[in-house]
């Protein structure tokens, strides 16, 4: 069974695992009426990978010639990554900017843990490379849904690992060694539709120091192992929420759970890193390669919905023509085009690692427009806030628009523009509100990586010999060593 239907990874899910949503316990993740929205929106990458529209993007045949997802593939060429791009633009446009997370998140984890796998075994004669293959061959055969647990709960944020004061299990390390396998405890935070998953990639979030050894570890476990425990993310609706007044928050619940793994049992071929410390921050640092690709991507799609909402408000409210609308409207197609630009960008450049057929999007690139997404985002929805005006949050609710008693009253007075239905800039309304919501804020903010790991990041790779030689060159101060770009210029101003 190489490709699942909807209706068979639904099912799936009813599988024993250990869910806490709102207070409670759930005793079946399909049946209950929030945690639905998450499975739903996720099995929309099963609704779609069975449209035969999207079969030759969405799919591909592996060595064996059984048909598999392409997102599960490994990438190897610019042209790889070049069409996982669109499978990330569509899974997002079909969902509301939010790519439907069945694969999204992991596979960029799984693209990590292969990359740094080979390097591990070329240094210490382990067998993670094979590990990591199987465990593909072993999601690819399955269709399953995996969530990517990478960021531990922490602690204290200036203290590493191995150092921290109240207890040692703020980040998930191995707590006993067996002769076929370990057992792990620890938390994972923030890991987005956990909860509606089959299976999550357990990896490290940080660098580690030799003593931080124990906490070095990467792994593959079903989200129903013994010693699993979920507590879903707060949901932004309760029972009996209408998708007029939720548009997104109503379909779309990523469900960033908390995942607490106390003595788990992880059999040794589902082990990707065991130890091998100084492995620990490339497997974190690889998987922010590929998941900035992703994240850019779907940003993008996410910035048409939003843009596109701000010009109908500006229609819907009769200002489209006003001038610091037309301006605001200029900076948030700038701003919606460069992140789409940036990110195809970090694909065109994207890098070969040495040694294996393995690329990955070009780190510099990927980090710049990443951070300018997130340090944008803010100044995007005071814009849209602005255009909506106050009614975008004061508005009624759902229901009031639609009973008898009020719904002439609403019409009548919340109208906008002459010709556009009310009920249109109500929807619109409700739509601005969800997008410019403070979970979207933090999201942006935080959601693969914060703006500090940018910048850690675009700070380490800068190439400042060559912006230095640049600046020598133009000050004349002579460099012997100058870099090659600068190096063998003809001398200026001429001596003519
Ligand atoms: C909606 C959402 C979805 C997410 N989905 C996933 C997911 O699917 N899988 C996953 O693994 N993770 C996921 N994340 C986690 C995300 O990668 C983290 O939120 C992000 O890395 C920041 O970590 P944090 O939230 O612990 O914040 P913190 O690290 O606590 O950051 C708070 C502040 O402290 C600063 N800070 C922290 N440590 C240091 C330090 N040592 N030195 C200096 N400054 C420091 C930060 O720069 C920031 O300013 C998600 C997050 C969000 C918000």
């Amino acid at each position: 069974m190489a490709i699942k239907t909807p209706q068979e990874y639904l099912a799936s899910l009813n599988d024993g695992r250990v869910v806490y949503c709102d207070g409670k316990r759930v005793p079946d993740v399909t049946q209950h009426p929030i945690l639905k929205i998450c499975n739903e929106w996720v099995a929309m990458d099963y609704v779609m990978n069975n449209d035969p529209r999207y079969q030759d993007l969405l799919t591909d045949l592996d060595a064996d010639g059984e048909r598999v997802r392409f997102a599960l593939q490994p990438q190897r060429t610019r042209e790889d990554l070049l069409r996982l791009r669109e499978v990330v633009k569509l899974w997002a446009r079909a969902t509301f900017g939010k790519p439907s997370g069945a694969k999204f998140v992991a596979k960029d984890g799984l693209n990590a843990v292969t990359v740094v796998s080979e390097r591990i075994d070329k240094k210490y004669g382990t067998r993670y490379a094979a590990n990591v293959a199987a465990y593909r061959r072993h999601l690819q055969q399955n269709d399953l849904a995996f969530a990517m647990g990478l960021t531990d709960v922490k602690g204290d944020r200036s203290l590493r690992p191995s150092q921290q004061k109240q207890h040692p299990d703020f980040y998930v390390h191995i707590v006993e060694e067996r002769k076929d396998g370990i057992v792990v405890r620890g938390a994972k935070a923030h890991i987005s539709q956990a909860p509606a998953c089959n299976e999550i990639l357990v990896a490290p979030c940080r660098a580690m120091r030799e003593d931080d050894r124990d906490y070095a570890v990467a792994f593959g476990v079903p989200v129903n192992a013994p010693g699993v425990t979920l507590i879903s993310a707060q949901p932004e609706v309760h029972e009996g929420f209408n998708l007029m007044d939720h548009p997104i928050s109503g379909s779309v619940y990523i469900n960033d759970a908390m995942i607490i793994f106390e003595d788990v049992f992880i059999p040794n071929e589902r082990i990707f890193l065991k130890g091998e410390w100084e492995f620990a921050g490339q497997v974190a640092y690889m998987f922010a390669n590929f998941h900035r690709l992703s994240a850019e991507t779907y940003k993008a799609m996410e910035l048409e919905l939003l843009t596109g909402a701000a010009a109908l408000l500006a229609e819907y409210n009769g200002i489209e023509k006003v001038s610091h609308v037309r301006e605001k409207l200029t900076w948030l197609v700038m701003y919606t085009e460069s992140i789409e630009v940036l990110g195809k960008a970090a694909v065109e450049h994207s890098i070969q690692e040495e040694g294996t057929d393995l690329v990955y999007p070009n780190p510099m690139i990927a980090n710049i427009c990443k951070y300018q997404f997130a340090d944008n985002w803010h100044t995007a929805t005071k814009y849209l806030q602005d255009i909506a005006g106050g009614i975008m949050v004061t508005a009624p609710s759902a229901k009031d628009f639609l009973n008898p008693e009020t719904r002439a009253m609403v019409e009548k007075y919340l109208a906008g523009r002459d010709g556009i239905p009310t009920e249109s800039r109500f929807r619109m309304m409700k739509l601005a509100r969800d997008l410019t919501s403070s979970y979207e804020d933090d999201l942006t903010i935080h959601a693969e990586g914060s703006l500090e790991a940018q910048k850690m990041s675009i700070l380490q790779l800068a190439d400042f010999s060559r912006y230095k030689a640049a600046a020598k060159r133009a000050a004349g101060i002579v460099d012997e060593k100058s870099h090659p770009d600068y190096a063998d210029l003809p001398a200026f101003p001429p001596k003519l």
